[in-house]
């Protein structure tokens, strides 16, 4: 799923000065250590303050990953998960580590199961 719609709609919001800069660039501590340690830099500016490009970080959710759904994964993690579990879910954040502008960019699949079928998100009823 992309977001990019949801994301251009509240960009310009703050553009037009109906929803202040405060509400929107609010990534807390735990967010903000994520894009610096497990973060993926972007070529994309950081469309409020323009001051730095910004990164990309990767939540991973699953009942298979166990303690480790709700964590934030390099891109190299996410490749070697991907051969390890059947399923989870990606959920893609951008961050600006300098304004903490963030938003939700992107959810996907990954997993075996996806790579079996070729069809990541459909089942049916004999799985
Ligand atoms: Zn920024």
């Amino acid at each position: 799923m992309d977001y990019a719609l949801q994301r251009r709609a509240l960009l310009a919001e703050v553009y037009s000065g109906r929803v202040g800069t405060m509400e929107v660039c609010d990534a807390s501590p735990y967010l903000l250590r994520a894009a610096k340690f497990h973060g993926q830099p972007t070529d994309v500016q950081c469309p409020v303050c323009r001051k730095e490009p910004l990164t990309l970080v990767s939540w991973i959710y699953g009942d298979e990953l166990k303690h480790a759904s709700g964590s934030a994964r390099a891109p190299e993690e996410l490749a070697k998960l991907a051969n390890l579990y059947e399923e989870f879910t990606v959920y893609a954040v951008e961050v600006c580590r300098t304004c903490s502008w963030n938003h939700l960019v992107q959810s996907y699949v990954l997993g075996t199961r996806g790579l079996r079928s070729g069809k990541p998100r459909r089942r049916t009823v004999a799985e």
